[in-house]
């Protein structure tokens, strides 16, 4: 029996054949032969199977000669949730990963970051970043820009002119003894997020909202993190920042907060921790800062290149799915090298066995797992589960199509194999040439429709914000 959802709204797309997602209960369920309709909404309008074609087409007015058929290597899984990505730190991706956090911060990171007050320098890097993520399979993101609004903004223009799902802040610091150049006063601070918020929130973009961001608490006074606290609540906002990343940053907040019992309660009693907030890292949590979470309603965005690049630490995933705290995957580019989601997939796995390395009783992730982890996860995470994450019927049609068997991509398929199977060697041998198709809200936004001359679709995004700026509504 199908599972439907009535809508007045007409069914603009049906996909007939193998559809792979997560639901709470199964990590890895497998739908054969079935058919997905998606209505002009965007949305998921019925899940059935391909023997209830013709009752379906007659129940949701499409013709049976309009269904695609994926081929015999073919699956679709649902896009894949960034819950932590840093844009702007994209433009040194893959270098620079020789130094722990703070040492890192202060030598490439704040440079760099300072360099976003220049709109054309923030165009040319958002504009290949949001490409770069989307082509692989990354249909939400959870980005850091800088402390710039006016780039930040255009941040969040560019994930709507590309049609990625995206949470964009502008990152909040007044307290930088390592680059003093970068950073803001409280009062700056302050209000340049208001004005953040509320000019992003009057573009009306379908899919990209304001996330609250202070940086972490090193790079915040007490008083600044309160007021972002009291913005977040008030508006009824998404939060992130970083927490108990590495050994080093966890004694300085100690000696910074005195008054805090933990690190997690130094964003605690600011009111920064909720349902919508998202911290990236969490290695060194105890298990009481993990009840916090779970009490708050807070989620952990798990890291793990990262966390190996920069020599932060292992976060043990197992003890906080224990503690049933929310838990997505992240790439944290720059510090993490790599900006694609397979790759959080991979590294996650080989975290997960170096603790089996080290405990042999250790209970270790399984792939199945991590998939949903990299998408029911992570949706979960931000509290965006109502409209993605998985395929259940009334959320919105965020997916890939893969290709196991795609020309030219990096996996060969010796025999004819079962979709697990499938699902197992994309995960850990493909990339994105067998990503042939990637859909948000229903858009399909890979193969790019953009002109594929970048530097004219980078002109023209800059151009129309130069014109929102002069003629601001
Ligand atoms: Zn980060």
């Amino acid at each position: 029996m199908a599972h439907a959802h009535r809508t007045t709204a007409a069914i603009s797309h049906v996909f007939r054949g193998t559809f792979i997602h997560s639901t709470q209960k199964t990590a890895v369920q497998i739908l054969e032969d079935a058919l997905l309709g998606v209505n002009a909404e965007g949305k998921i309008a019925f899940i059935g199977t391909g023997v209830d074609l013709h009752k379906l087409a007659q129940a949701f007015g499409f013709s049976p000669s309009e269904v695609t058929q994926l081929t015999q290597h073919e699956f679709f899984m649902p896009g894949m949730v960034d819950t932590h990505i840093h844009a702007s730190q994209y433009s040194y991706a893959g270098t620079a990963l020789d130094l722990p956090l703070l040492q890192w911060l202060n030598t490439y990171t704040f440079p760099v970051e300072s360099r976003f007050k220049d709109l054309d320098f923030a165009n040319r890097v958002y504009t290949r970043v949001v490409k770069r993520t989307l082509r692989n399979g990354t249909t939400t993101a959870c980005y850091f820009a800088t402390i710039h609004s006016d780039a930040s903004l255009l941040l969040g223009q560019i994930a709507n002119d590309f049609g990625q799902r995206a949470l964009v802040g502008k990152v909040c610091m007044d307290r930088n003894e390592g680059v003093k150049h970068y950073k803001e006063t409280i009062q700056e601070s302050q209000e340049e997020t208001s004005r953040f918020i509320a000019e992003l929130l009057n573009k009306k973009y379908p899919l990209v909202k304001p996330i609250v961001t202070p940086r972490f608490a090193l790079s915040c006074t007490g008083a600044l993190l309160g007021q972002l606290g009291a913005i977040a609540k008030n508006n009824n906002l998404h939060i992130q920042s970083h927490i108990s990343e590495n050994v080093e940053e966890v004694n300085l907040v100690k000696e910074l907060f005195p008054e805090s019992e933990s690190y997690t309660d130094v964003y605690h009693r600011h009111n920064l921790l909720t349902d919508k907030t998202v911290m990236a890292h969490g290695c060194y949590l105890s298990d009481k800062e993990l009840d916090l979470f779970r009490e708050t309603g807070a989620s952990v965005s798990h890291c793990p290149n990262s966390n190996i690049a920069l020599c932060s630490g292992l976060l043990d995933v197992r003890n906080v799915l224990n503690h049933k705290v929310k838990l997505g995957l992240g790439t944290d580019v720059a510090g993490g090298y790599s900006a694609s989601m397979l790759d959080a997939v991979r590294r996650t796995l080989d975290t997960s066995k170096v603790l089996t390395i080290q405990d042999p009783e250790y209970n270790t992730l399984t792939f199945e797992e991590v998939f949903r982890l990299a998408t029911l996860g992570g949706s979960q995470a931000l509290s965006l589960d109502d409209q993605t994450g998985n395929f259940e019927v009334g959320k919105d049609f965020d997916a890939l199509r893969v290709n196991v068997a795609a020309p030219g991509a990096p996996i060969d398929l010796i025999q004819c194999e079962e979709p697990k199977i499938l699902l197992e060697k994309f995960l850990n041998l493909g990339d994105d040439r067998n990503i042939v198709e990637v859909f948000v809200a229903g858009r399909m936004v890979v193969p790019f429709t953009e002109p594929v001359d970048s530097c004219t679709a980078e002109s023209k995004s800059l151009r129309s914000l130069h014109l929102s700026t002069q003629h601001p509504t």
